[in-house]
């Protein structure tokens, strides 16, 4: 990470959760946090103990989808939101390689719910692989595969999907959202 560029709006961020008191409610709030790989609460905590690199690095912020629940409901009323879009705008400056990876999955993880009106694994990571272009990344997911493989958890891309009808129409309704927001 490039720590002197870095510290200034790291700071600011951390002034925006100085006063957490780590009760965790906005972790109970978030609708995202079960698949983050550290709770708001957790990144909060992290930033106050002095491990920036740990926060950039994390998924959380990447898996925000800006619904401001925690937000309304801190006890503290601290911008958590804010802070979140903060961490990501910083993310794609200090550490570009995983934030683009990060972009890469979510990208493909939509485009395939858009496609089928859910997720077809196989289709999601082998494009998600190609997207990222990373050749070693496919080995870091090997063993996750082949746990769900055994476990009949993966849909095969032979297996065909119905595909979804409604769903473009809200996906063309959230790209417009974004672009005038
Ligand atoms: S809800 Fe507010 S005070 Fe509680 S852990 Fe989250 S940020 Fe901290
Ligand atoms: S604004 Fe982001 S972090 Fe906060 S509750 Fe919503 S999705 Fe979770």
């Amino acid at each position: 990470m490039k720590n002197t560029h870095a510290r200034q709006p790291l700071k600011s961020v951390r002034n925006m959760v100085q006063a957490c008191i780590q009760c965790g409610t906005c972790t109970g709030s978030c609708p995202n946090a079960f698949a983050m790989d550290h709770t708001p609460r957790q990144l909060w905590q992290m930033l106050l103990n002095d491990r920036p690199r740990d926060a950039i690095t994390s998924k959380t912020f990447i898996l925000c989808s800006s619904c401001y629940y925690c937000t309304l409901r801190c006890p503290r009323g601290l911008p958590l939101t804010d802070a979140m879009a903060a961490l990501t705008r910083l993310a794609k400056t200090e550490n570009p390689g995983g934030f683009k990876k990060s972009q890469a999955f979510f990208h493909q993880f939509l485009e395939s719910v858009r496609r089928h009106g859910r997720v077809n694994e196989s289709e999601l990571m082998t494009l998600f692989f190609m997207e990222a272009k990373d050749p070693v990344l496919p080995f870091a997911y090997a063993n996750l595969g082949i746990k769900f493989l055994r476990k009949n958890k993966i849909r095969l891309p032979f297996v065909k999907q119905k595909p979804s009808r409604g769903l473009d129409k809200i996906f063309e309704k959230v790209r417009e959202l974004e672009t005038h927001s």
